[in-house]
């Protein structure tokens, strides 16, 4: 049986390289339900969201880690979001037919990048900017790992309509109080892991996977860690975006459409405010009302 929305890390012996492997399934399926953009177009989000899942537990981050490309190709639009307590949500808009299936990334989005943004809580989230290069996410973020000083990673992606899942490997500087240091490791497990099929990454249970590439390996796996879908919108948000767009703008939109509709495209709630809404929303937060009267 295979475990369903998990994240299992894994270490080898003796050897500077640590990798974790993850298998989203109701997570996935609870991401793509809302999305009307091609099987092409939901399977780059698939991969991105088991990316950024990888990617985002091997930081100690508290908080949230996006990716996002935005450009004017078929596919205009993909975030993933990935929390550090591995709630995931994620989008992708398509305005146009892929023509050419085959055609490098940079022309699928018609961009030139993608932003990757770590939200740790503090007041100035980290961005990073990743050229849009190849035919595949996980070519373009390993390009980024290569050029950039941060650990060496590889990574190896796939999606279908029912699940998406990711491999990674990471390099990291060998402990020298090690003696057994065994420091051909990382150019053997890659070659090991790079025979992994997009089939077995989807459809068999991560230990059986590790077992198949890494039996050769002496291996410590830790426990799984459970995958989710979780949408942080919610009424407050949005009256707080409300609130940004000012009252005369909030009353022009009532006046017009009768209530201020949103519609969360991540998981497709909906929030409606009418006008009493609208005004207390104003009212209560008032400077003027805020004040205490002087007389
Ligand atoms: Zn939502």
């Amino acid at each position: 049986m295979k475990s369903k929305d998990r994240l299992l890390r894994f270490t080898f012996e003796h050897s500077p390289v640590r990798g974790q492997i993850v298998s989203l399934d109701e997570s996935w399926r609870d991401c793509a339900k809302n999305s009307e953009a091609s099987d092409q177009a939901r399977q780059l989000l698939g991969q991105a969201l088991a990316a950024l899942t990888l990617l985002a537990s091997t930081l100690k981050i508290k908080g949230k880690m996006i990716l996002q490309i935005r450009g004017q190709g078929p596919v205009h639009l993909l975030v993933a979001e990935a929390r550090h307590d591995r709630g995931l949500r994620g989008m992708v808009r398509q305005q146009a037919d892929i023509t050419d299936p085959a055609a490098p990334l940079s022309q699928i989005f018609g961009a030139d990048k993608i932003v990757i943004t770590i939200d740790n809580g503090n007041a100035k989230p980290y961005q990073g900017i990743v050229p849009l290069t190849g035919h595949t996410l996980a070519e373009a973020l390993e390009h980024y790992f290569q050029q950039s000083d941060q650990l060496p990673t590889r990574l190896w992606l796939a999606s279908d309509e029912i699940s998406a899942a990711g491999l990674l490997l990471q390099q990291l500087p060998p402990a020298q109080t090690d003696q057994e240091l065994d420091t051909d490791s990382w150019n053997r497990v890659n070659h090991l892991a790079a025979t992994v099929r997009e089939e077995e990454l989807l459809k068999l249970d991560a230990g059986e996977v590790l077992h198949r590439l890494f039996h050769e390996e002496s291996m410590r796996l830790f426990e799984q860690q459970p995958v989710h879908f979780d949408c942080s919108c919610s009424r407050q948000r949005i009256a707080d975006m409300i609130k940004s767009l000012g009252l005369d703008e909030a009353r022009d939109i009532i006046r017009e459409q009768g209530n201020i509709t949103v519609h969360c495209e991540f998981c497709n709630a909906r929030y409606d405010f009418d006008a009493v809404d609208t005004e207390q929303l104003f009212a209560t937060t008032s400077p003027i009302a805020a004040q205490p009267t002087r007389h």
